[in-house]
């Protein structure tokens, strides 16, 4: 009932709302996704509860801790295994960026870019006592060499982050906006 409720009626809300998802209620186990096809560029947004993808939400605080964010970052940052476009499609991802109010930026970047942001460490051990929730943000993009053959994503999160439940997904592609929610057991985003 309550998936119905929310295809039913989101079409008329994405009407009046910025068509980005933003900050939505936090409720751990759920994520989502904002995926949107523009000429040849797909983008997919994630906004996910930290709780779904670590072992905690707060600023880390030891080594096992940084290490857990980091290796969650970088099985995010392979974007390419966890959204998988139709092959007919040929997309290849051009870009993956990571935020979080609680983690610091240099546990986010990738390896090469790991000494870069050395205030960010900093910053996210003086959020410790901070926010008590806290999210992760995605932003990743796709460059597709036939984005008019792209007629599914297989969404493989549910295998990488088995704490996720059900991604709330909105898309705007060939020109066709919906919604639709994805569960373990229905994972492949089509329209
Ligand atoms: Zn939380």
């Amino acid at each position: 009932m309550k998936n119905y409720v929310f295809v039913l009626f989101f079409p008329l809300f994405s009407l009046l709302a910025h068509p980005a998802w933003g900050h939505g209620p936090h409720e751990h186990g759920v994520a989502r996704l904002n995926v949107a096809l523009e000429g040849q560029r797909l983008s997919i947004e994630l906004d996910s509860p930290l709780a779904n993808l670590l072992s905690f939400e707060h600023a880390p605080r030891t080594d096992p801790q940084r290490n857990e964010v980091r290796a969650m970052a970088a099985r995010l940052r392979r974007a390419e295994t966890l959204f998988v476009p139709s092959g007919a499609a040929a997309c290849h991802l051009a870009s993956a960026a990571l935020e979080s109010e609680n983690l610091p930026g240099n546990l986010l970047d990738s390896a090469a870019s790991s000494s870069a942001r050395p205030d960010d460490a900093q910053a996210g051990d003086e959020k410790t006592n901070a926010a008590e929730h806290a999210d992760l943000e995605g932003a990743f993009v796709f460059q597709c060499d036939k984005p008019e053959a792209l007629a599914r994503i297989d969404v493989r999160l549910f295998g990488a982050f088995p704490a996720l439940r059900e991604i709330e997904v909105q898309f705007v592609v060939h020109g066709r906006q919906g919604a639709i929610a994805l569960t373990p057991k229905s994972s492949v985003l089509e329209w």
